[in-house]
């Protein structure tokens, strides 16, 4: 599995459509300072599904869509689209390649998709569950992280460990499991006060 292609379209400063290819191997994108390079990783992050405006370094979510400039006019939405090559199946679908989308207006309207079929954000983000590639994976490693993780706190670096070993999506499903557990127990108090009442 790799990344073939990113397709952004007024997200950020990509007010035109563009399409990014990426053969096997590695690439590097070079370019001036403020040209766009860190708003290609923001694109991949945001497609999977980032709910943060900090975490995409800006103040509110509509600052993803391009905002114009002197000669060029806004834009009413943004849209990203990665594409991963999944000949080995990493990506649990029965496809060679796999298409995630998203496109947000500025109206807040919003919408994910897979493979063209429109999808739940969390439909993306479990898809990508043990594979590294999820908005927290560790395959987007941004500018400071890396000194971050390293002098970080031990629990923030366990995550990563957690990921790359396969057992992230169990601990995930454990905590949801949990507050489930606790949200019965409650009710289960109440019936028994109740019931208590009745006697
Ligand atoms: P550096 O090498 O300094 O890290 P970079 O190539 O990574 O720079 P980015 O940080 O990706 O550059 O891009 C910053 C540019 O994106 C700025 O010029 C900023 O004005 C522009 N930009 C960010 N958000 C938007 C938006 N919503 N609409 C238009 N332009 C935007």
């Amino acid at each position: 599995m790799y990344l073939k292609s990113i397709e952004i379209n007024g997200f950020k400063s990509f007010a035109n459509k563009i399409v990014f290819e990426f053969p096997q191997g590695i690439t590097g994108i070079v370019g001036p300072n403020g040209s766009g390079k860190s708003n290609i990783g923001d694109a991949v992050r945001w497609v999977l599904g980032e709910q943060s405006a900090r975490q995409l370094r800006g103040a509110k979510m509509e600052d993803v869509i391009f905002s114009g400039t002197q000669s060029r006019r806004p834009m009413g939405f943004a849209y990203v689209a990665i594409t991963f090559e999944n000949a080995n199946r990493i990506i649990p679908l029965d496809y060679e390649e796999v298409t995630v989308a998203r496109r947000v207006y500025r109206s807040g309207e919003s919408e994910y998709l897979i493979n063209g079929s429109s999808c739940r954000r969390k439909d993306i983000v479990e898809l990508f569950y043990d594979t590294g590639i999820g908005k927290e994976g560790y395959s987007i490693i941004g500018q400071g992280q890396v000194e971050k993780i390293l002098s970080g706190k031990i629990e923030d670096s366990r995550e990563l460990f957690d990921e790359a070993a396969g057992i992230a999506k169990y601990k995930k499903n454990r905590t949801v499991t949990e507050k489930s557990l606790e949200q019965e127990r409650q009710n289960l108090e109440r019936v028994t006060d109740i019931l208590a009442e009745l006697e």
